[in-house]
């Protein structure tokens, strides 16, 4: 049986998709923001909260489980438009062409920024979740990297992160990513911002554990 929550806010994608920010209980002062499926290849998000919110009645977390419904449903990093909202935020280095996994500039790749920063629905979404809850930090759930990748003042959390579920935590992801989220929030406006890697070839179902004990942590 589902707990009881409450839907904050919605949007209807280009696919007819909603994409909902939720809250499980009836706390108004919020702790983080957790955000599934950035990815529509990277489904486990969705899952690892929709299993949450099925125990967890009392936290003040927010969650978005889904944020790229269209993108799941066609099976694809990106959205419908082909665009990868990790490169889509409205950033000093939105759309520039910073080589390998950064060529947001060329629509044929999977890491294309889009036409204009913040051109996308999903993107506009999350930056007037944060503009109106003000999350005190945030988590990403991505794969496969099996990495706890951190943006902003996020060390303390990271390291917390990394002993739970026993990844390294990495100030970096290795490659520029230029219009990312992490550094939307993290960097440029210094909100404690976690995009945590998770493990693809591990059964979601062993994800649980580790991921609703992050969670717990994160509501403290
Ligand atoms: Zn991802």
């Amino acid at each position: 049986m589902k707990s009881k929550y409450k839907v904050l806010k919605t949007a209807l994608t280009k696919l007819g998709n909603t994409i909902e920010l939720i809250s499980p209980s009836l706390f108004t002062l919020h702790s983080s923001l957790i955000i599934g499926v950035f990815h529509g290849d990277e489904p486990q998000g969705k899952f690892l909260i929709e299993e949450y919110l099925k125990k967890s009645a009392a936290t003040n977390l927010l969650f978005i489980p889904c944020l790229n419904p269209d993108g799941m449903q066609l099976g694809q990093r990106t959205n419908a438009n082909g665009v990868d909202l990790n490169r889509n935020f409205p950033t000093k280095n939105w759309g520039k062409n910073l080589g390998d996994n950064a060529t947001c500039d060329d629509e044929n790749t999977d890491y294309y920024g889009g036409k204009t920063a913040a051109s996308e629905i999903e993107t506009q979404f999350l930056i007037d979740t944060i503009n109106e809850f003000k999350p005190k930090s945030i988590l990403t759930l991505h794969s496969p990297y099996k990495v706890v990748n951190y943006d902003g003042p996020a060390k303390e959390i990271a390291e917390k992160i990394s002993k739970i579920i026993n990844y390294p935590v990495e100030a970096s992801i290795g490659y520029p990513t230029p219009g990312s989220f992490g550094t939307y929030a993290g960097i440029e406006r210094q909100i404690p911002t976690i995009t945590l890697e998770l493990d693809e070839t591990c059964p979601v179902e062993d994800l649980i554990k580790p991921v609703h004990e992050i969670f717990d942590m994160l509501c403290k």
